[in-house]
């Protein structure tokens, strides 16, 4: 079985720049980079999972989200790294694009994403993290079964509320991955697996 970091894409990889489209807008987190090489250096794989309302809104099309990926790729092999994976969720249950307006799995805090991964890479999620700017990246995580969840205060990180429960927050991608390596946390964190995951021990 494989590890992995799940990572939201924008606010977390990438500036956030409200329902990017424009490839020429792509521009990488500080540490990015880093933080994916610490990563997989550590024997992580390194997954992106994103919400990418937008489709379902009418403002881009998929295509137009898989061209801002591959710039990501671009400008992270650029930098001798990589992810190994891209998810996203083209749904809206309010959307203006019949096709894509629904109720899904996929959408975060939906673990649709995460469960397609684990089963493609052979994921051990109890084993796995996840990284996002909002509490529902956070939520998504738990739900999953991940070993921790990480919120960043970077993208909408920085203007969120501070999370009245105990979550564990960082300053940014490559300070999130740092908290999430460092062994006393991994411990603690691996206090109370969820052994109610259908993934559990699989
Ligand atoms: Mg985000
Ligand atoms: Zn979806």
């Amino acid at each position: 079985m494989n590890k992995a970091c799940f990572l939201d894409r924008d606010g977390v990889v990438i500036v956030e720049k409200d329902y990017l489209r424009d490839v020429s807008q792509v521009e990488l987190e500080t540490g990015a980079a880093e933080a994916i090489r610490q990563l997989k250096q550590h024997g992580y794989l390194v997954i992106v999972v994103s919400n990418q309302s937008g489709v379902a809104r009418g403002y881009f099309s998929e295509e137009d989200v898989r061209a801002v990926n591959a710039r990501i790729d671009a400008l992270l092999a650029a930098e001798g790294t990589a992810v190994d994976d891209w998810f996203f969720c083209p749904h809206h249950p309010q959307g203006k694009i019949p096709a894509y307006t629904r109720q899904c799995d996929c959408r975060k805090p939906g673990t649709g994403m995460l469960l397609q991964a684990a089963q493609k890479h052979h994921i051990d999620l109890s084993a796995s993290f996840m990284i996002g700017d909002k509490l529902s990246d956070v939520a998504t995580g738990r739900a999953a079964g991940c070993a921790a969840a990480v919120l960043v205060r970077t993208g909408h990180g920085g203007t969120a509320e501070l999370p009245t429960e105990d979550v564990p927050t960082a300053a940014d991608i490559r300070a999130a991955v740092a908290l999430l390596l460092a062994a006393p946390f991994r411990k603690k964190c691996r206090g109370t697996p969820n052994t109610n995951h259908p993934n559990a021990g699989s």
